[in-house]
């Protein structure tokens, strides 16, 4: 999968070079391109700025940089008739899950657009439409300075679910929000710790016995934090244990 990222902060992306990610993109699964935006101005102060028309606070990103700089990532696209997914982070998009990584992860190239300031010319949005296919995304209903961190955090969840990145495939299938739940408690040795056993079904050897103890302690964190998946839940994924739990 190729990546490409535009971010007045390029250093910002470095955290990308670590772990699983870094180990990928050393391995030829994630090609990975960051890209100063500053590279795409045509002044001295290499501006990427101005002022919003209508006035009020903050500056605007210009245009212009950003259409240059996104055209670098269509190289050879047009040609092959792709359109690649250009993902722009902004509180006033889309909320980021687990399912949208998952519909990412299958694609074959992702472009992000990192904003600051108040965010990016509208126009950009408007003209990049014609070229890549556009979502504007957010990770949370809160506000970060820039794009950075929320580009970190999706390229670390779409990237750990392209094949081959996570060494062992399985240990993706039972995660939270894989199954629209909570993942279960996890534990390690030893089994008694500063007076605390382990949940003892979990030393009984009893596989059913286990999946099941897993099962109700998903859906009872699930119940506890997030009432929310619970009232999303497909009914028909519910076993007749899972609804006594
Ligand atoms: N004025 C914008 C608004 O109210 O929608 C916020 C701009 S914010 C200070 C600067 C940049 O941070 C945004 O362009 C976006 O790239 C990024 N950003 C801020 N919050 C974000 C979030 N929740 N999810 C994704 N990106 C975010």
């Amino acid at each position: 999968m190729r990546i490409d990222v535009f971010s007045i902060f390029p250093e910002y992306l470095a955290a990308l070079d670590l772990s699983l990610i870094g180990k990928a993109r050393q391995d030829g699964l994630l090609d990975v391109r960051v890209r100063d935006l500053r590279d795409f101005t045509d002044d001295r102060h290499r501006t990427v700025d101005d002022t919003p028309y209508g006035g009020g606070a903050g500056m605007v990103m210009k245009p212009e940089p950003w259409a240059q700089a996104l055209g670098t990532a269509l190289d050879g696209a047009a040609e092959e008739g792709a359109r690649p997914t250009l993902i722009v982070p902004s509180p006033a998009g889309e909320v980021f899950t687990q399912q949208t990584a998952y519909e990412l992860a299958a694609e074959d190239h992702l472009v992000f657009a990192c904003g600051r300031y108040e965010g990016i010319d509208e126009r950009v949005l408007e003209w990049a439409g014609e070229h890549f296919d556009v979502r504007p995304m957010s990770l949370g209903d809160y506000v970060l300075n820039g794009g950075e961190v929320a580009v970190l955090a999706m390229v670390e969840a779409i990237g750990r679910l392209v094949p081959g990145v996570v060494g062992n495939p399985e240990s993706l299938v039972e995660e939270s929000h894989s199954d629209g739940l909570l993942e279960y408690p996890v534990y390690t040795k030893p089994s008694q710790w500063r007076e605390r056993p382990i949940p003892e079904v979990l030393l009984s050897g009893n596989h059913a016995k286990i999946a099941r103890f897993r099962r109700d302690e998903q859906l009872r964190r699930t119940s506890e934090r997030r009432p929310d998946l619970i009232a999303r839940l497909d009914p028909s994924t519910l076993d007749k244990a899972d609804k006594a739990t």
